[in-house]
């Protein structure tokens, strides 16, 4: 039974295997140019693929610039340019309630701390998380689907609620890695580790995954 203080050292392994593999791998895939962009990027981005995400941005920025122009849009011509991400009728509505709060408490700005954003309509702490490590500077650990099936698979959590992982990884993994590392584990998982087909054998860091190590034996 692995006691906490080896678990971490694992981890710090692992974190540091990560970085030397993915040394760029830093940031979020979605484009933004300022914390608008970015958070309503990452409420469009549900169930959605990034590149689509990335096309459907600018239109929508193009067409209405800020909060609260998208706040007082007309919602079929927010749901008519969002409607390849998916859900458009609920992210439209998530989108302008969003943004009309952002008018009305922030002055159409994007908040810089997890409980204002996460009192935003549509805004949980995985976007919250995003939002705060890429455009604050505030370390934040963003568990998506990637990380919480890589983390499970290296055993650092038993937790299968994202928030419980979340808490989990904030304390196997140094602070200051937290935003890095959840980007790094997000393009592992997608390139690498993937669920259907993860590449052990290959794998720089089986010799830290007892999930790798199994499916070898
Ligand atoms: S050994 Fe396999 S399961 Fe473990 S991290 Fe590597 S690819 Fe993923």
């Amino acid at each position: 039974m692995e006691s906490q203080k080896q678990r971490m050292e694992r981890a710090a392994k692992i974190v540091a295997g990560l970085a030397e593999w993915y040394p760029d791998s830093t940031g979020t895939p979605l484009a933004w140019h300022r914390p608008l962009e970015l958070l309503l990027a990452t409420i469009l981005a549900a169930q959605a693929r990034d590149d689509t995400v990335n096309l459907v941005m600018p239109n929508l920025l193009a067409r209405f610039p800020d909060a609260a122009a998208i706040a007082g849009a007309p919602t079929e011509e927010v749901e008519a340019i969002i409607r390849t991400t998916g859900f458009f009728r609920a992210k439209a509505r998530s989108v302008q309630a969003c943004c009309r709060q952002l008018v009305d408490l922030h002055g159409g700005e994007v908040p810089g701390t997890m409980e204002a954003l996460t009192a935003l309509p549509g805004v949980g702490r995985k976007t919250a998380n995003v939002v705060l490590g890429n455009c604050f500077g505030v370390p934040g650990l963003v568990v998506d689907t990637h990380v919480l099936r890589v983390s499970k698979r290296w055993e650092l959590t038993a937790e299968v609620d994202a928030e419980k992982v979340e808490s989990d990884l904030c304390g196997l993994v140094p602070r200051s890695d937290w935003t890095s590392f959840s980007h790094r584990v997000t393009w592992f998982g997608r390139l690498f580790c993937t669920a259907r087909n993860p590449r052990c054998p290959e794998c720089r860091l089986r010799s830290l995954c007892s999930f790798g190590r199994a499916r070898e034996a």
